[in-house]
């Protein structure tokens, strides 16, 4: 038996639950809680539609330790996987060290009052995960997730040092809406308009938002252009690959999201200090997300490819000299749709958290205290993407990026 708790209900958590259901072997009872019931209900009579599985749906703010305790204990998990907000990272990882029950989630905690996304919160609980005899597994999405998976493995397989380090992530996709985010918006706009910052010889260099870019042909999509952006995983990537002389990331945005972005950003629209509304305090990136489209809902409407990967730079393995190597997946908004439901972005997020948990409830990724993707075995998480909808492809390139 291999009870698990899924929080939020999402894009995302809707991905990942379809996708356990699919694993009935692994997931044998799942459970699904999150603010608003009826979205979990929805996630719930689409799986009984698509799997025959059932899932028990409940209301819970994840931000309430002592809610949470309850239902973990009511519900007794192997596993509480977050796919909420990175807001209720904290509150999460706190219930589950009262509770005695492991935790996943994919994305690393953010305070609300400012975008910032660093580790430093999430492992100073590594002590009492440790003392607690439980495992939390941070970051195991698409990007941070599988991306530092492939990197991994190409330590593993291809190179013996990594010096350089590229992830390029483009959502070769069109939802046909004049503007909209792929995932929370909230969450999406704040990452974007924070400042970029890459690794390079032992520090942070920062620059300013989307300044800085390349045109890169991805394959499957075509020529786009992607900026250089922060990105959570290259914070654990150069904590564990002590050799990397660089690390930078990626995102392609059309013209179009860029200059409905520059006009919010210059309205104010972007903003995270609260103003007063009519009497109300209102953070105006809340309001705003509130008026975007749901990324739940763009799914039936996209269409095109997502093409996330790693290009690294190294000492090859077999003493040929310095190679450089080429690892990515290429995933179908409609075939996800087609699956799950829901719009590729989701689906790239949603399988690797599906995985993850099957790593942890299968014990194939165990430990105690509080780990990142990059500590792990790639392998067996490689062949489950593989199995899982999400295929890689690896190549040998002729000479490191020239970007
Ligand atoms: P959504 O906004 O679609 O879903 C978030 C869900 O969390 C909603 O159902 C929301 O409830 C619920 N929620 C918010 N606050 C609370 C709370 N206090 N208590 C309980 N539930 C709450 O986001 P996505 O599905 O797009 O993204 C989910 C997560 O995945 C995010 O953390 C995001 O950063 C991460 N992500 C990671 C990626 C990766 O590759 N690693 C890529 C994309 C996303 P309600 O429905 O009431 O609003």
């Amino acid at each position: 038996m291999s009870t698990v708790l899924v929080i939020g209900a999402g894009g995302v958590s809707s991905v990942c639950v379809h996708k356990m259901a699919f694993n009935a072997g692994i997931f044998t009872d799942i459970h699904l809680a999150s603010r608003t019931k009826s979205k979990c209900d929805a996630i719930a009579a689409s799986v009984k539609e698509r799997s025959g599985v059932d899932v028990a749906t409940y209301e819970i703010d994840a931000e309430e330790v002592p809610a949470m305790v309850n239902l973990i204990t009511q519900v007794q998990p192997s596993l509480v996987v977050n796919l909420a907000l990175p807001y209720q990272d904290l509150p999460i990882m706190d219930a589950c060290l009262e509770a005695g029950v492991h935790y996943l989630d994919t994305a690393n905690y953010e305070p609300k009052d400012e975008a910032k996304f660093e580790y430093h919160w999430q492992w100073a609980y590594h002590d009492r995960f440790k003392e607690a005899g439980i495992m939390a597994l941070l970051g195991s999405g698409f990007d941070p997730g599988v991306t530092s998976v492939f990197t991994m493995w190409l330590r593993k397989h291809k190179l013996k040092t990594i010096r350089q380090l590229d992830i390029l992530d483009c959502n070769g996709g069109d939802h046909g809406q004049a503007f909209a985010t792929n995932f929370n918006p909230e969450i999406n706009i704040r990452e974007v308009t924070a400042p970029a910052r890459h690794w390079e010889n032992g520090g942070w260099v920062e620059t300013p938002a989307m300044q800085v870019k390349t045109e890169f042909d991805f394959d499957q999509v075509g020529k786009r252009n992607a900026y250089l952006m922060y990105h959570e995983e290259l914070e654990s990537l150069s904590k564990f690959i002590p050799e990397l002389e660089r690390a930078r990331f990626w995102m392609t945005f059309g013209d179009e999201y860029i200059k409905h972005l520059t006009v919010l950003q210059n309205v104010g629209m972007t903003g995270i200090e609260p103003i007063k509304y009519q009497g109300k305090e209102i953070i105006p990136l809340q309001f705003l997300a509130a008026v975007l489209p749901k990324p739940e809902t763009l799914g039936e409407t996209t269409t095109g490819n997502t093409n996330i990967g790693v290009i690294a730079t190294g000492e090859a393995l077999d003493g040929s000299g310095e190679k450089t190597f080429y690892i990515n997946n290429i995933c179908s908004h409609e075939a996800a749709y087609e699956e799950t439901g829901n719009q590729g972005v989701s689906y790239t997020t949603g399988v690797p958290a599906m995985i993850g948990s099957a790593m942890m409830l299968g014990g194939t990724w165990s430990g105690e205290g509080v780990f990142n993707m990059e500590q792990m075995d790639p392998d067996p998480f490689m062949g489950m993407l593989n199995e899982h909808g999400l295929p890689w492809n690896v190549k040998e390139l002729d000479g490191p990026v020239d970007f």
